[in-house]
């Protein structure tokens, strides 16, 4: 089913994303995971990308098993930079031939290097316009609530994303925030720029510093005072920094549901546990 239609269905919907383990590490994990999550019966589950290109067919192939052996819907993480016409061609004849329907299309990180890429593609929405032009895929594609790192000013990132709405993205899912009201804040200004396609927020619970000092590093997000205070408080007890996450994340799913969300996507980070809790506490499903 294309994920667009998804949306259209019963809202808040949920989603999961996972990750294919490291090249050389078995499939086993992703696959545990996906067992442990089964009965929380997801609308669909995304799997990622390495832009590296190590775990290509790794995202191909998850993403086929989700759809064939779990019988849930999925959405397969695609990046462009760095690849050729011709790889990337090959890549959507192989989910075409498999039958995944669904393709979150990204640029993909800027290697150190960036002279050395091969410059086929230089932004997500050449990606996406290419993908939607075949017709037999549903495409999304990534928001930014406090602008990506790279864009000057967030005014700059609200025009790309509606570059990507109209190349062809039917749906959003946005990166990691903490402070809901940045998310409401973009929505408004997405709305205001003709942006209407369902924007979803993308929540991930922190678990540990090392995960938020990873993350601060990677992207630009904010840390609301309660958040800081929390790894202040708990930065000596990895088991009660943990649970604070889980509370921290609960909390924030169930004001966006309760705020009409069109759906939640979980980043899982293969974490079963914590994932279940966050699910069931924040009321998107009820335990049996
Ligand atoms: P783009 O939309 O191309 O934007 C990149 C930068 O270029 C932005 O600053 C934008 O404002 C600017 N820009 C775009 N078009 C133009 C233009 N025409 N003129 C000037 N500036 C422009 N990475 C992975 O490697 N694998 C994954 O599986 C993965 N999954 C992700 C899932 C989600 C939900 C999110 C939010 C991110 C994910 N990423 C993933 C990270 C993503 O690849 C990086 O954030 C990357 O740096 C940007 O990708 P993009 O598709 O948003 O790029």
């Amino acid at each position: 089913m294309r994920i667009a239609d998804i949306y259209k269905q019963d809202t808040p919907v949920l989603s999961l994303e996972v990750f294919p383990p490291k090249p050389g590490h078995s499939l086993k994990t992703v696959f545990r995971t996906l067992d442990n999550l089964r009965d929380l019966n997801p609308s669909f589950v995304s799997v990622t990308y390495a832009s590296q290109g190590e775990t290509t067919n790794r995202t191909v192939d998850i993403a086929t098993r989700v759809r064939e052996e779990y019988g849930c819907e999925s959405l397969a993480h695609m990046t462009c930079i760095g690849h050729t016409k011709e790889e990337v061609t090959n890549v959507l004849d192989d989910l075409e031939a498999r039958n995944v329907k669904n393709v979150l299309a990204l640029r993909g990180d800027m290697p150190p290097d960036a002279s050395t890429v091969s410059r086929d593609y230089h932004y997500a929405s050449e990606l996406i316009a290419e993908i939607a032009s075949r017709k037999s895929f549903c495409v999304g594609a990534a928001a930014y609530p406090e602008g990506h790192t790279e864009a000057k000013r967030i005014s700059h990132d609200l025009d790309n994303l509606k570059r990507k709405v109209d190349a062809g993205a039917e749906f959003l899912i946005t990166q990691l925030f903490f402070d809901n009201r940045i998310f409401y804040d973009f929505m408004e200004r997405a709305r205001y720029r003709n942006i209407h396609v369902p924007v979803i927020p993308g929540i991930m619970p922190i678990l540990n510093y090392k995960q938020i000092k990873r993350i601060l590093m990677m992207c630009e997000v904010s840390v609301p005072a309660k958040l800081m205070n929390m790894f202040d408080k708990f930065s000596h007890d990895p088991g009660d920094m943990a649970k604070a996450g889980v509370d921290y994340a609960i909390e924030q799913v169930s004001e966006l549901v309760e705020e009409g969300v069109e759906g939640i996507h979980l980043y899982t980070m293969n974490r079963v546990q914590q994932v279940r809790e966050i699910i069931f506490n924040s009321g998107l499903r009820e335990k049996m």
